[in-house]
Parts: C-alpha cells; structure tokens; sequence
C-alpha cells in the first residue's frame, strides 16, 4: 500500500496574495496561509490487532467466561464480566456480510478519488455465541461496486494487501464467488494474487428491442453533440480532456470520442478505446441525453465501468445536457 504523506498536494495553495472585492465598496488583500496540526496517537490495547495485521493474521479477544468474540480486540478485558482477562484468538480468513453494505458515491475529503467503494459489517466469529462485526472495507474483482453484490448473507475471503503498515486498510474483502477454488483456504491471501486491474466485462444479452433502442440513443447522442458545438458551457465542460470511451450494449456497440472541446459519436465500438463501458440496454444513453444521468445509471447497475477512472469521466458527460440546454434554444 502506498504510504505517501498525511495531506496531499490538492491541499497545498501557492504562495501569493489575490484581491478581493469587500462588502463596501473597498478592495482588499488577501494572503495565502496554513494551519495544520500533526500528532501521533498509539493503538493503546488495540495495538495487538494491528500487529497481528501485519503478520497477516485476523486476531480477536474472546472471553472464557461469557465467550464472546471481539473483533477488532478493542479490549483484552472483557466488558460484560467485570473485566476479567480474555484470551487471544486466531480468527477464520472467511465470514458472512452482517447487513447489506452501503456503497459511497459521494466520499468525505479524506476519500476523494477513491469513490465509490463499499464497506460493511464483517461477521468473523460466526462459530462464537455472541461476536462483535467488523467494519471492513469491500472489494469486488468484477469492477465497481454495485448493488447485488455485497449484500447480507454473502460469503467473503478476507484479504490482506500486499505492503502492510498495520492499519484496518491493510485489509478487505471480496466476495468467496470470485477467489478461484484453489486460493479460497490460502492464510494469508494477498491482494496482488488477485485479478482487481482488468475485470471481466459483463455479457449482454442481444436482442431487436436492443438494437432498435441503440439506434434511438445514438440519434440523440448526435443530436447533444450537434448542440456541444454551439454551447460554450458544454465545451468548457469538455474543456482540454481528451477520451475514447468504448461502449458494449444489447444492440451492439459505439464509440464515444471527447477531444478539442467536442463530443463525437461513432456507430461502432473503436478498436483502441480508453475504456469500454456495458449496458445491456442502450436506452441508458437516451435517458442520459434526456438529462438523466449516466453516474446515476452506474449507480444503479445499468451501467458496467471497469475502473475508477472510468466513473471519473461520467460526471463530465452528465453536465452536458445541461449546459447545452442553458446555451442552445
Ligand atoms: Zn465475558
């Protein structure tokens, strides 16, 4: 895992000073400054679970009296018998989601560029009388996380990355389905054993409705395209971004092209893309040009990305239809 610093550079503004208009009618000078605070802070108790950790091992403390299981062990002290001490165990590198994990679109700062990602409640112990869940980050090897997949019940293989710090990143889980059978038992399974870089695209079931409905979308696409080029809003939204997004559907595929400030759109799906996107229904396309959006179709399901950076460009894409409604009567 890469370590790098606390605050990355976005956090970072130049040296200088800017004017500013005041609430009178005077102008004014302001600098630039900073005010960071840094400290250290030990794991205290849970020190041992971090440890642990980064041996590749899944520790909790259970209580000989009561047994139950806690797990990350907060505490070797067991809350409910008047603290008598508990003992260490070595937990399973397999357990069942607790509740259905929600999936974040819309991270907080420290988070931002890792959106979306899936976390939840990770029932460890399930041999254990009563076992504390633990929270856990969630990852799939079919791309983005998406509803249907990490929900309640499913069976999940704990997994450790490669370079380990002993922090409760060091570690997540996928679901069991998608390790293949001969790692499933491995203790400590590790991340680089894993195909997360080039998931599978999902097959489509082609159908006439489909090809008839792609045919729709790419009308409407051509017509949002027409319109880019007369919009200064919708350009500037393209701004100098330059992508080939490939785009599999149930009607067959297309191509679109960002680059120069305009959008373009071709009938086939191009052979050197950046990315290619699925959606078994192209109808996805017209509703996004009908100012829906295509982050919200992804959101739903009935958009397939491959990758993050990916999800990354649909925001851009969702502005258009906006911005070339505003400029274009
Ligand atoms: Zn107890």
């Amino acid at each position: 895992m890469k370590q790098g610093n606390i605050l990355g550079e976005v956090w970072n503004l130049p040296r200088g000073t800017s004017e500013i208009a005041g609430k009178d009618p005077g102008r004014y000078l302001q600098f630039n400054s900073h005010m960071v605070t840094f400290y250290q802070q030990t794991y205290g108790e849970l020190s041992r679970f971090f440890l642990a950790l980064r041996e590749g091992k899944l520790l909790g403390a259970r209580c000989r009296k009561c047994k139950q299981v806690l797990v990350p062990a907060s505490t070797w002290h067991c809350p409910t018998c008047d603290f008598v001490e508990m003992e260490e165990v070595d937990l399973p590198h397999r357990g069942v989601l607790a509740a259905t994990a929600p999936i974040t679109i819309f991270p907080s700062a420290s988070f931002i560029g890792e959106a979306p990602f899936a976390r939840g409640y990770v029932d460890v112990a399930t041999d254990a009388r009563i076992a504390s869940f633990l929270p856990s980050r969630l990852r799939t090897t079919t791309g983005l996380p998406r509803p249907g997949i990490f929900v309640k019940g499913v069976e999940l293989k704990l997994v450790f990355e490669d370079d380990r710090i002993g922090a409760i990143r060091d570690i997540f889980w996928v679901p069991m389905s998608e390790v293949p059978a001969r790692l499933r038992q491995k203790k400590p399974l590790l991340a680089s054993a894993l195909n997360f870089k080039n998931p599978p695209a999902p097959k489509v079931r082609k159908s006439r409705e489909a090809a008839a409905a792609l045919g729709e979308a790419l009308a409407a696409m051509r017509a949002l395209a027409g319109k880019v080029t007369k919009s200064p809003r919708a350009q500037k939204d393209l701004g100098g971004r330059k992508h080939v997004l490939g785009v599999t559907t149930g009607g067959g595929g297309f191509t679109l092209k960002i680059e120069k400030g305009a959008l373009r759109v071709a009938a086939d799906l191009a052979k050197k893309t950046d990315f290619v996107l699925v959606a078994e229904d192209p109808a996805v396309f017209s509703r996004w040009v009908a100012d829906g959006s295509l982050t919200d179709a992804a959101v739903e399901g009935k958009l397939w990305l491959p990758s993050r950076e990916a999800f990354g460009v649909l925001p851009i894409l969702d502005r258009l239809p906006r911005s070339v409604r505003r400029d274009v009567k």
